[in-house]
């Protein structure tokens, strides 16, 4: 679809019955915006996820295209993995902690800078949902544990069973060669991280994860902490982590990459400067996979992994691509 298109019609989404005139006129009004340091930039909306996830982004876009907010693509994206048993790092029919328990990590990002995050869920299928409710219908940014299920049930989440045949066994299978030990698995990285940008030129931001598989009880990774794994600035950017969530938090990830778009690097720039931190502290070690993904509020977008193999995917007026990433290793 063309950007004028898509303009012309999520404005007509947006205002409802307005006739052609204000329509064109509404166009006019929301297709440039002013960036923190006074440039007029054009309006992009667009949709970025982590990996390979076109679904999800193609919903995303389906919201913005409506004329939808970029909070409520982010949310209803990320829910697509949520409920892909196919997906074994996120949502229902993600790997269990080494007790054999599903526990799920989300949280969600508005461009006013509210947040909502749930951390260590266990029994409700859409974590990232949740987080939106703490966000939306609570003082506070985070719940945990057999609170934050509380709270989801109380706000008509349904109880379910997370578990999968397949992960179930993949557990027990684990279990007979492990000698109990969580590694880090560097082949379980599918963590939704999704970002997007409305025709208001709004930004919104989500992360969401089973975290890593076969991890202690109780562990807790980046991708529900604001800062390491998800963090939005509506005047500059957003970023968002996939990877082992330790070494994100360690550098509080995503807030320091958007920090360096602040200072007039590219989404891309900022990317490779924070895996670089990353490595610098880890001057030894291959054995992890850390990928950042951002965009700018001009709609730019950036990618960088410590290892190959990581890709973006991104969905734009143009369509969609999915971006091999450059790596540090
Ligand atoms: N970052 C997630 C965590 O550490 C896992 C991942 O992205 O693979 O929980």
């Amino acid at each position: 679809m063309q950007r004028r298109n898509f303009l012309k019609n999520s404005s007509a989404a947006a205002a409802g019955l307005l006739s052609a005139p204000l329509l064109t006129s509404c166009k006019e009004e929301t297709s440039t915006q002013m960036t923190a340091s006074n440039t007029i930039v054009p309006i992009r909306p667009i949709a970025i996820c982590t990996w390979n996830f076109e679904n999800a982004t193609a919903k995303a876009w389906e919201v913005l295209q409506k004329g939808g907010t970029s909070l409520d693509a982010v949310q209803q994206g990320a829910m697509v993995e949520e409920a892909d048993t196919n997906n074994q790092t996120v949502g229902v029919g993600g790997r269990p902690d080494r007790e054999g328990n599903v526990t799920l990590d989300a949280c969600i990002m508005d461009k006013d800078g509210n947040c909502g995050a749930v951390l260590y869920l266990q029994n409700i299928a859409s974590p990232v949902s949740v987080a939106r409710k703490v966000m939306e219908e609570t003082p506070h940014v985070m719940l945990a544990g057999k609170g934050a299920e509380q709270f989801a049930y109380e706000q008509g989440f349904q109880k379910t069973d997370l578990l999968t045949e397949k992960s179930r066994k993949e557990w027990l299978a684990w279990k007979k060669t492990s000698e109990y030990k969580p590694i880090i698995n560097i082949e379980n990285h599918d963590t939704i991280g999704i970002l997007a940008i409305d025709k208001d030129g709004d930004i919104a931001g989500a992360c969401t994860t089973s975290g890593m598989a076969y991890k202690y009880a109780g562990r807790v990774g980046d991708s529900p902490l604001i800062g390491a794994g998800l963090f939005v600035d509506n005047e500059i950017g957003a970023a968002t982590a996939t990877g082992v969530g330790e070494e994100v938090v360690r550098t509080v990830g995503s807030f320091l990459i958007v920090e360096l778009m602040r200072q007039g690097k590219s989404p891309q720039e900022a990317c490779e400067e924070g895996v670089k931190r990353i490595m610098a502290k880890n001057k030894d070690r291959t054995d992890f996979q850390i990928g950042f993904i951002a965009i700018n509020k001009k709609g730019e977008t950036g990618g960088y992994c410590i290892q190959p193999g990581f890709t973006y995917r991104t969905f734009t007026e143009e369509g969609h691509t999915n971006t091999p990433s450059a790596s540090f290793l």
